[in-house]
């Protein structure tokens, strides 16, 4: 009989793509040393430092938020505490998030052989979960340091951002002048996006077929010429009107060219972000069939699942891709039903209020874009996609299992022996508000004000510490910074 430095007991273990869990039976987790060590009812454990009877709650994988923005608007170590609280209240024990050189985040260019020194310095020892960096190869000297990163860092997922180059992060609002702050005799365009690519392919031949490339897929031209015909437009206003100025065949398109490019340069890991439209998942499905020798992956935000247009309360939903209407909603839950989206982010960007809003708050054009989430990320797909029969064991690989296979976070996904003890145990049968003021992020509003969820995150643990309970984040901060390997 083994010791456990933790015991579970009667918890529901719900496990990614394993459908004799959508119901699952209680039963006990042991864990020891921060890892699962066993599961299974009625564990002969002899002695436990600390036993929690879970009293038949669910227990899902701790959330692998693939897709946040620490440190976008405000400063980085402030970022990385408070939103991390948000993660650890939502049940996202592993952040993944996108870091770049240019304005906002640091507001700095240069190289990142100086630049992640600096972003992990400001993080360290301020988190609450563990962490891991995406980083934007905007110049081609970052395309160049693509090897030293992953040896020095840990970094094997990339990304582009396929409009900055013409149109900057808000649109009218953004300063692009000096946004990208990348050489002068150097353009962000797709030539650009193309020797990205051929920079990250040469290192996954090297290195080894865990790198992959993440696109947010919108097309600058098309929204600028879209943007000056709504801003004629007197019946347009609000969300409504930002969505139509960047319209879903701006993202269909991108996804069309960036796909060919994929294609073109032999890059076979290719991550399309947060498609927000009909359009958009018909494209990058038009894609995958068209070539087949790329591996796609389709992601989905819970900003675009569980809100529209008319349901965000205001600009404070202004989001790049933008909400958009009911329909297109709609449609990303039959994508997610039908098995063609493979995973689930929040996206999460905290805007306080003084950043997010113009001198006329309700100027959508003048406002930023994006806003934090990661709180409501599990509790919103659980409880919303019970109503639509999206069974527990697709939440877990949804949430948890694909991105870390995709990402490259191997001890994660799963609660299996082996796997480290990141454990979120889920009520599912608990009401309650969103609130914006219950929330532990700095952002003071919230498009998902008022929305009504039907289940609740009570216990969280990292690396069997509880991290929130009783309402409240636990302890201290120690969430580790993820090095990862490409192999
Ligand atoms: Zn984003």
């Amino acid at each position: 009989m083994a010791d456990a430095d933790l015991l579970i007991k009667n918890a529901r273990v719900v496990r990614p793509d394993d459908p004799s869990t959508d119901d699952p039976a209680a039963v006990d987790i042991a864990v020891s040393g921060g890892v699962v060590t066993a599961v299974g009812p009625n564990l002969p454990v002899a002695r436990a430092d600390r036993v929690l009877d879970a009293d038949g709650l669910l227990a899902f994988p701790g959330v692998i938020d693939a897709h946040q923005h620490w440190g976008i608007y405000q400063d980085l170590a402030a970022d990385t505490d408070s939103e991390s609280r948000a993660c650890a209240q939502g049940g996202v024990t592993t952040a993944l998030t996108y870091m770049r050189t240019g304005r906002y985040y640091l507001n700095r260019g240069g190289a990142y052989r100086d630049f992640v020194p600096e972003v992990l310095d400001r993080m360290a020892g301020r988190a609450f979960v563990d962490h891991a960096l995406h980083l934007a190869p905007m110049t081609t000297e970052h395309i160049a340091e693509i090897p030293s990163l992953i040896k020095e860092f840990g970094v094997i997922s990339f990304k582009i951002f396929m409009f900055y180059g013409g149109h900057g992060l808000h649109g009218r609002s953004a300063d692009q002048a000096d946004f990208l702050m990348i050489p002068a005799t150097e353009r962000y365009d797709l030539a650009h996006f193309e020797f990205v690519m051929r920079g990250i392919q040469h290192a996954r031949k090297r290195f080894g077929p865990g790198l992959s490339l993440s696109l947010h897929c919108e097309t600058a031209e098309i929204m600028a010429a879209y943007t000056a015909l709504v801003e004629q437009d007197p019946t347009l206003t609000g969300l409504r009107a930002y969505s139509a100025s960047r319209p879903p065949h701006s993202e269909g398109l991108a996804i069309t060219m960036a796909s060919y490019l994929a294609h073109e340069t032999g890059l076979a890991n290719i991550n399309l972000l947060h498609l927000s439209s009909a359009k958009a998942v018909a494209a990058a499905l038009t894609m995958a069939k068209a070539f087949p020798q790329v591996d796609f992956r389709r992601e989905v935000t819970i900003g675009h699942l569980l809100a529209d247009v008319d349901t965000a309360h205001g600009i404070g939903g202004k989001v790049n891709p933008p909400l958009r209407e009911r329909p297109d909603v709609e449609a990303l839950w039959r994508h997610l039903l039908a098995g063609e989206i493979d995973w689930v982010v929040s996206d999460h960007a905290c805007c306080r209020d003084e950043q997010k809003f113009g001198p006329d708050r309700d100027d959508v054009f003048a406002a930023k874009s994006g806003f934090g989430g990661a709180e409501y990320l599990l509790p919103g797909l659980v409880g919303e996609g019970r109503k639509r029969g999206l069974p527990l064991s697709r939440v877990a690989a949804l949430t948890a299992w694909n991105p870390a296979r995709r990402y490259g976070l191997r001890g994660k996904g799963t609660i299996a022996a082996g796997f480290d003890a990141d454990i979120v145990l889920v009520d599912p049968d608990a009401r309650w508000t969103v609130r914006a003021t219950d929330s532990e992020s700095a952002q003071e509003y919230t498009p998902f004000e008022g929305f009504e969820m039907t289940a609740r995150v009570t216990d969280v643990f990292l690396r069997g510490h509880r991290i929130f309970g009783d309402g409240r984040v636990q302890g201290d901060p120690r969430g580790r910074y993820l090095r990862r390997d490409p192999a």
